[in-house]
């Protein structure tokens, strides 16, 4: 449990941010979840007004508030929509720190968390265990997507198609990496992330390749820690300050002039979640924190707004490879990124772009969310899905390895043969095509 001066001192940030709604409602007609249940408890207005006396229900039904908090893809649609300003996914973070901090965290959250992805070295040494024997369970079902599905019947698993652990993890193939900058001039250092990391080396690998093709110099240290998200939805404030403090360690030992990730979730995890949830820091960390989230950058962002895109005009074929384009919630309604990822896609002319409709709804993912509402986390998905297959392409991409786990999914279970692709790794096909 977290100390009650703590909880104090959380539940007063949260009363100030509470007053800004003003229960318009208009939240209601952008929330993925309220269109799939039309309940009121689901949307952001119902679920601030359960807050406003949250030390009462708190008190008489905390875990109630807590499910019903819980029940949240974390999508930002809201608060990018909000007239008012409301800060609802700094307010749903604050809620939920404090609801986990009065009624503890579950036996299996602990284990996960603070047994686990607390300890880096522990869970690297987990996932490659797991990823030798995951044959045992899961057998491959679609060889375009790379997914795989249950042998046996599995509560975990389900129905669920799903990108497996990959046979050699990121770390294993470039462990670390120290170059000085070329000809741009610039320094990055790459924060790689979990799913990059252990399901997606490839994508890991396609920012390396860009980066030193533009003559960017690149800091990568050795034993990256998550970058916090799983631990802070889940309202555990030990484990994201220990990853925090972690990261902040690997990285603060070097000078670079911009921080960047393939990963939507964790670049907006790192600019916008850190300096929010870091308010009783001491001054000095919270000046590195928001050094560090000021300078961070999605890939994408980072090539069009720094380095500039390569310009290539070749000769193609008619059977240019049609592709779209879904936005991840963290990437354009968190951060605004949208323009950046389309241009990586279109600079490479082996493709055609084909816009889709609805590019920018969530794909239902939403984390946890996924693992305890599969059901409805599958009919958002399902509605992407369809909207991916109408556009008529035969590659998606989009820049959130949690959207492409998602999206797999889905096209895995109906058999749509659409391959889905980081806007990273095609731009990298335009450089290194002989
Ligand atoms: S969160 Fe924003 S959009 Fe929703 S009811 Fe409050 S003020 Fe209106
Ligand atoms: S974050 Fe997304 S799912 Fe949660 S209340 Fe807001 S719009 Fe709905």
């Amino acid at each position: 449990m977290t100390s009650m001066k703590a909880l104090v001192q959380l539940m007063k940030e949260l009363e100030d941010q509470l007053t800004v709604c003003m229960r318009c409602g208009m939240c209601q007609a952008v929330c993925p979840l309220f269109a799939e249940t039309g309940r009121e408890a689901d949307v952001a207005r119902g679920k601030l007004a359960l807050l406003e006396g949250l030390m009462q229900n708190m008190l008489e039904n905390p875990k109630g508030v807590y499910e019903r908090l819980n029940r949240c893809l974390l999508c930002g649609s809201c608060e990018a929509n909000c007239p008012s300003g409301v800060n609802v996914l700094g307010i749903f973070m604050k809620a939920r720190a404090i609801l986990t901090g009065y009624i503890g965290l579950s036996l299996a959250k602990r284990a996960i968390l603070r047994g686990m992805l607390a300890h880096p070295q522990i869970f690297d040494r987990v996932t490659e265990w797991a990823s030798k024997y995951q044959g045992l369970f899961t057998k491959p079902v679609d060889e375009l997507l790379g997914t795989s599905c249950a042998r046996i019947v599995s509560p975990l698993i389900a129905d669920r198609h799903f990108n497996p652990l990959a046979p050699v993890p990121f770390h294993r193939v470039r462990p670390s990496l120290d170059t000085n900058p070329g000809s741009s001039g610039i320094k990055v250092a790459f924060f790689v992330g979990c799913l990059i990391d252990k399901i997606f080396p490839r994508t890991g690998e396609a920012v390396i390749e860009v980066l030193q093709h533009h003559g960017v110099g690149i800091f990568m240290p050795e034993r990256q820690a998550c970058c916090g998200i799983p631990a802070i939805s889940s309202g555990d404030t030990k484990t994201f300050n220990q990853l925090v403090h972690h990261n902040l360690k690997r990285f603060d030992a070097h000078e670079f002039d911009y921080l960047v990730t393939a990963c939507a979730t964790c670049t907006a995890t790192i600019k916008k979640v850190w300096p929010l949830m870091v308010q009783d820091y001491p001054e000095e960390v919270k000046a590195k924190i928001t050094k560090i989230a000021e300078n961070t950058l999605d890939i994408s962002q980072f090539l069009v707004l720094n380095i500039g895109l390569e310009k290539v005009s070749f000769a193609t074929d008619d059977n240019k490879i049609a592709v779209s384009y879904h936005d991840p919630c963290h990437l354009k309604k968190s951060l605004g990124v949208a323009v950046e990822p389309r241009a990586l896609i279109q600079a490479n002319p082996c493709y055609r772009f084909k816009e889709m409709s609805e590019s920018d709804s969530c794909c239902g993912m939403g984390g946890a969310f996924n693992l305890h509402n599969y059901e409805i986390s599958a009919s958002i998905g399902r509605r992407k899905r369809d909207n991916i297959v109408a556009s008529e392409c035969s590659v998606v991409a989009t820049g959130c390895p949690a959207c492409m786990i998602q999206i797999s999914d889905m096209l895995s279970q109906s058999g749509d043969r659409i391959k889905i692709r980081h806007p990273i790794e095609i731009y990298e096909e335009l450089i290194i095509r002989p």
